[in-house]
């Protein structure tokens, strides 16, 4: 498999090498030059296989410059009983005749992020090893992609890690996951600023092309392709769950919709491939809080992203995102790579970009539909499932719960995507389900008792710079001491 830029212009390169970096040396975002396809034979033949298991195939599709061997190591490190609670890893519980929860929050941050990240805690240090190399992570986060990344990585001895996270702005339990780790390699700045603030930071300290050469600066957000191919194998995982039964299967005649909790389209994406690799995806429902901008887009077909100013803070806070990195990708396929430098030119210099004239086509080819759900609507969705089925969901699964239940099709079968446990978001819970809902866990009460460290720092690049000169790993010299 080779990989390209949708701004066109890189060399094709590997599955390895596009591990360690989120852009393209041009600034675009890395793509698959082809999209691989499973037959319905092969993917029958999947469904004895473990999540692990499945995880190794689904990849090895896309990572074909490693061997399966040390795939099938990495996916079963990864996605073990020590770091996944579930046994079955990803489980899918019905909610009601029409619509399953799919588990993605087992592992240890109680958030989807985890299972691509866990992936990539196990593959970026086996690319360093072979390669001799150090990496030092530079992120930004506003809550769950942080401390997923540092669960994944802390401890690692050729990586280190420096996250910046908006100071005072995250919740108790995100703040407590990240700021109470004690790996040395972790390095945690609590920026004077908010969310974009940071990611401004990271993009001006990547965007010094020596500094990152220096430091050897990677990244891990969520337009990694590692991190989108690793999010491929739930949605497969899922769709064989949910047709396990065979009269389940005639009933539904296989076909089975998702919907997606989102923000950065990096999830929803990764089912726009598992759709295209051959799975029968009937609908991919993208949900959107009141930062509805990717809603406005599948309903109009006109893309306006929005400022930070415009940017609500909702109770689903890791989908307040008014400019989604990862829809690009989608963009790039969707008009072709021929009229795409044209038209992303044109969005960049008038800030919008028009596909009215071929709505049609992202719902009738693509299979996309949308909606928008408000602090009202996640409420009364929580109630509602709660009072049929006793789960209780957190805010960001509620939005997809809303909207699922708006566009339902009689007979055909919703796979919720669960993108967090409620418990990291217990105060909106509290607000829907009053004295009914849980109190808080023993796990969570121990978390937030642990002693925290974090440097703060100004809204200032050369600050960070500063702390990344100080505590970067540096690259090995030829005799393989660190220098
Ligand atoms: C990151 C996140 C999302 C949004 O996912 P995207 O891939 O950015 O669309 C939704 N819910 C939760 C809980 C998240 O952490």
């Amino acid at each position: 498999m080779r990989y390209l830029s949708t701004r066109g212009t890189m060399a094709p390169t590997s599955f390895s090498d596009i591990l360690l970096d989120g852009l393209a040396p041009d600034g675009g975002l890395v793509v698959p030059a082809e999209i691989p396809t499973v037959s319905p034979d092969e993917r029958e033949s999947w469904r004895g296989l473990t999540y692990p298991e499945l995880a190794a195939r689904i990849i090895g599709l896309y990572a074909t410059d490693i061997p399966t061997d040390d795939l099938e190591e990495m996916t079963r490190n990864a996605y073990s009983p020590l770091r996944f609670s579930a046994p079955e890893v990803v489980p899918v519980t019905p909610i009601d005749e029409q619509m399953s929860l799919v588990g993605l929050s087992e592992g240890p941050t109680m958030a989807f992020k985890d299972l691509a990240m866990q992936f990539l805690g196990q593959a970026i240090p086996y690319v360093l090893t072979r390669t001799g190399r150090v990496l030092n992570i530079l992120g930004a986060t506003s809550g769950d992609t942080g401390s997923a990344a540092e669960q994944a990585f802390g401890g690692a001895d050729t990586i280190n890690v420096f996250m910046l996270s908006p100071h005072g702005r995250m919740s108790d339990v995100q703040r407590a996951q990240m700021y109470s780790l004690t790996d040395p390699n972790i390095h945690n700045l609590a920026i004077d600023g908010v969310f974009d603030d940071c990611q401004d930071l990271v993009k001006a300290i990547t965007g010094d092309a020596q500094f990152k050469a220096d430091y050897s600066i990677g990244a891990v957000n969520s337009i990694n392709f590692g991190r989108i191919c690793a999010q491929i194998v739930y949605y497969f995982w899922a769709w064989l769950r949910a047709t396990d039964d065979v009269e389940d299967r005639e009933r539904s005649g296989s076909a089975v919709s998702v919907a997606v909790p989102s923000g950065n389209f990096g999830n929803i994406y990764a089912g726009h491939l598992a759709r295209r690799m051959g799975l029968p995806i009937r609908r991919l429902i993208l949900a959107a809080n009141e930062n509805n901008v990717l809603d406005e887009f599948f309903t109009t077909g006109i893309y306006e992203p929005r400022t930070r100013e415009q940017t609500l803070a909702t109770s689903s806070p890791s989908m307040d995102i008014s400019k989604a990195s990862n829809l690009e990708r989608f963009i790039w396929e969707f008009v072709g790579p021929t009229e795409f430098p044209d038209r992303w030119a044109a969005l960049v210099r008038s800030g919008r970009l028009d596909l009215s004239d071929q709505l049609p086509r992202l719902r009738d080819e693509f299979g996309f539909v949308s909606g928008t759900s408000t602090h009202q609507d996640r409420l009364a969705s929580i109630r509602t499932v709660h009072a049929e089925s006793g789960m209780v969901i957190d805010p960001h699964t509620a939005d997809a719960v809303t909207v699922a239940s708006r566009v339902s099709e009689p007979g055909v079968v919703t796979l919720v995507l669960e993108t967090a446990k409620a418990e990291k978001f217990r105060r909106t819970v509290v607000e829907a389900l009053g004295v009914e809902a849980p109190a808080q866990s023993e796990r969570i009460a121990a978390l937030l008792a642990l002693p925290q460290r974090v440097v703060e720092l100004p809204d200032d690049a050369e600050s960070v710079r500063e702390q990344i000169r100080t505590g970067a790993l540096q690259r090995r010299n030829t005799t393989g001491f660190t220098d």
